[in-house]
């Protein structure tokens, strides 16, 4: 049985990579009816944070990418936390050094650090120089009872190489002289990664390690660890890093790596996962926007390319905008609800059916432009600000601008213009404060036939009192969701 994991170490906030690759995982995992697990590796006690677990946790569930065994979730293989497994991985040490695979060193810090010293200055290769692997039996049982401190390294082999058959990449040959003998035990009692990560795939019987790229170096230990141990090794396949358009590692540093980030930017889980599927992945054919589902459905390692997927912002906002559109729309509004409680525009969530019905329709119109959730109440402005001063012309940015705002503010004075915005009134008094969109485009129509005008002469100047913009929404529509008096409201007030 297929059994795949991802092994996020809680440092920080959750990783956009974490994503990455648990996507690929998750996918490999459902498409051959597999178990997909989550093991928190929080061996490294300086840099845990108590929070990010859960954070990991919080982002997986919100992406979807649900796992069959976890920390929180439970399953057969467990404990899934390494702090709650650290038992297991010194007895494991310790069976290593009894079959000779690995042995205890007595070095301390201070000889390793003069021998390092040593090495950088006669230009050779840093690394252990197995100082302890010759000690007698006699010498190792006399310092144990001296209670002299320890860690427990691997014997890699002297000569010869070790092959990494990559199922994405081929062989890749490392040199076994090249490897240090890696500590598997540190004095203080915690296994390294490399130990703790090895009997945990063994122990939870994980068939296919899929990864990220950087993890490779690791892998010729890890392989040697297996060998020692005597354990089948599993299938390795490291994917391509994402990286910027300069091909470097996109990180902390330069780019927005917390999923955190995408749920507060307001990007839909569908929008994330069909983005970072298509990071290194090709569905087929031409097509780009596609699901979870669809993804699984349609999986495997064939259509990998490792040429470095450009993790690229403006791709992933077009891939959103159009999960946006696909998405039902009373789905979405829900979704967009506290953005536009956040931008001010409610005071709180609970909206009775009248406003979310005007909601939906905010939000179908925005989600035609609208790359994220967040960018839905911005484009909406128009909708919720009865107070707006007409633009000015002397602030246009340019030549066309200042133009198309002469010719908004000028379509109000002409004599045409007067009489539209006069009859515009007229009629919109004699109905109910709720205005259908069909009423509303009748009046404009009304307006142009009455005074033998067109949309020019006739709808630039009502445009002009009702949003005080020379574009955007139709003039309907806005009629429509705010309503009599705000429609009336805002052309006296503009007309002031
Ligand atoms: P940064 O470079 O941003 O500091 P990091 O490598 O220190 O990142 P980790 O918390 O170690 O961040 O990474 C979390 C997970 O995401 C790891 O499994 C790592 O392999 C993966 N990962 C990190 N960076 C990338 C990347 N550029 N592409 C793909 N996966 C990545
Ligand atoms: N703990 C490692 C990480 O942070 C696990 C790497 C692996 O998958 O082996 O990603």
């Amino acid at each position: 049985r297929v059994r795949v994991r991802i092994a996020p170490s809680p440092t920080g906030d959750p990783h956009v990579g974490t994503a990455y690759i648990g996507l690929f995982n998750y996918a490999f995992a459902k498409k051959n009816n597999g178990d997909f697990l989550l093991r928190i590796e929080d061996t490294d006690r300086t840099r845990f944070s108590a929070d990010s677990e859960q954070q990991i946790f919080d982002a997986m569930h919100w992406l979807g990418l649900n796992y069959d065994e976890g920390p929180d979730v439970g399953g057969a293989k467990g404990p899934y936390r390494q702090s709650e497994r650290f038992h297991i991985y010194k007895e494991y040490a310790e069976k290593l050094v009894e079959k000779g695979e690995a042995y205890y060193c007595f070095c301390t810090p201070e000889r390793l650090s003069k021998l390092r010293e040593r090495q950088i200055a006669m230009k050779q290769a840093p690394g252990y120089d197995r100082h302890c692997r010759n000690l007698t039996d006699e010498e190792v049982k006399q310092k144990l009872a001296e209670g002299v401190s320890y860690v427990i390294r691997l014997k890699m082999p002297y000569e010869g190489d070790t092959v990494v058959h990559d199922e994405l990449r081929g062989d890749i040959v490392f040199e076994n002289s090249k490897i240090d003998d890696q500590v598997l035990l540190k004095s203080d009692g915690f296994p390294t990664y490399h130990l703790a990560n090895i009997v945990d795939d063994y122990l939870m019987e994980i068939t296919h390690v899929i990864r990220a790229e950087e993890w490779i170096a690791s892998t010729p230990k890890h392989i040697q660890l297996y060998k020692a141990f005597g354990w089948e090794e599993p299938k390795w396949y490291h994917m391509p890093l994402l990286r910027n358009a300069d091909k470097s590692k996109i990180s902390k540093r330069k780019n927005p790596v917390s999923l955190n980030y995408y749920v507060e930017e307001g990007y839909l889980k569908e929008g994330l996962l069909n983005f970072l599927a298509l990071m290194g992945w090709s569905f087929g054919g031409d097509k780009e926007i596609f699901s979870l589902e669809e993804m699984i459905e349609n999986f495997s390692f064939d259509r990998i390319s490792l040429g470095g997927p450009v993790f690229d912002l403006v791709k992933l906002g077009w891939v959103n905008n159009q999960h946006m559109k696909l998405k039902d729309l009373k789905e979405l509004t829900k979704l967009a609800l506290p953005y536009f409680v956040k931008a001010g525009y409610y005071e709180n969530e609970d909206l009775s059916d009248e406003e979310f019905t005007k909601l939906m329709r905010i939000v179908e119109i925005g989600r035609e432009s609208a790359q994220t959730l967040k960018e839905l109440p911005e484009k909406s402005v128009i909708y919720y600000e009865d107070d707006f001063e007409l633009p000015n012309s002397e602030e246009a940015e340019n030549k066309k601008e200042r133009k198309s705002i002469e010719k908004l503010r000028s379509s109000m004075e002409t004599e045409i213009g007067k009489k539209a915005i006069d009859l515009f009134v007229n009629k919109i008094s004699m109905l109910n404060e709720k205005i259908s969109e069909e009423e509303a485009i009748k009046i404009l129509n009304e307006l142009q036939e009455e005074l033998g005008e067109g949309p020019a002469a006739v709808l630039m100047p009502i445009r002009a009192v009702l949003t005080g913009k020379a574009r955007g929404a139709d003039l309907y529509t806005v009629i429509g969701i705010i309503g009599k008096e705000r429609t009336l409201g805002r052309v006296k007030k503009t007309k002031e």
